[in-house]
């Protein structure tokens, strides 16, 4: 699967906001966005006026890399959000919430949702009680994660928990941080939702 492998900074940059892609360093004084807030170019200093259109991209643009999620994939999200019923981009944005990777980083079993990612990739966590390794995985409610076992004693994992276990769980998500294991207890709401996105603008920018 495609992913983003260039400097990741840069896209908050781009965007003019603070991503989180880069674990505890974005909630340090070593955040990039604190010490160089242009967009990056040789004409970043000087953009002006954005169309509509503009807006509408960079929203969308904003979401699949908060999510991490390259074109296709953003593309196909919007596709099924379109036809289940309810509000398109309400509906956009649960699906990207239930996908394994960013349950992982709710949990605070990775530091980012790109480090969560190639932790599943790596077969670290299981879903009700098997190995699973695909992070676009979308999880449904009963539905169990957890730390694999054979994972439990690995330094890089014991280390990347501890690190994160402070960190606030989405009341849709039941965590015991202890056993390392976790229950969907209901499907988010755009209230869970807790980044900035314009998830209208993403409609309109796909409905074209
Ligand atoms: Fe973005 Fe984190 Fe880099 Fe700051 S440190 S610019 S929030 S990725």
């Amino acid at each position: 699967m495609a992913r983003y492998t260039g400097p990741v900074c840069r896209l908050c940059r781009r965007e003019g906001k603070k991503l989180f892609l880069k674990g505890d360093r974005c909630y340090s004084d070593k955040c990039a966005l604190g010490r160089r807030q242009s967009v990056p170019g040789q004409h970043g200093k000087s953009r002006k006026k954005v169309s509509e259109y503009g807006t509408q991209l960079r929203a969308k643009q904003t979401a699949r890399r908060y999510y991490g999620v390259m074109e296709n994939q953003m593309l196909r999200y919007f596709e099924i959000a379109a036809r289940q019923p309810g509000k398109t981009g309400e509906n956009m944005l649960v699906l990207l919430e239930r996908r394994l990777d960013n349950v992982v980083y709710r949990l605070g079993f990775a530091a980012s949702r790109k480090e969560a990612r190639q932790l599943v990739r790596h077969g670290h966590y299981t879903v009700n009680g098997k190995k699973a390794n695909i992070p676009s995985i979308q999880l449904k409610v009963g539905d169990v994660i957890a730390v694999a076992e054979s994972s439990r004693s690995s330094e890089k994992i014991k280390s990347v928990t501890e690190a994160n276990a402070s960190r606030p769980v989405p009341q849709w998500l039941d965590a015991d941080k202890n056993q390392l294991t976790a229950k969907i207890v209901r499907m988010p709401v755009r209230e869970d939702v807790d980044m900035d996105i314009e998830e209208q603008q993403i409609v309109e920018f796909y409905s074209k």
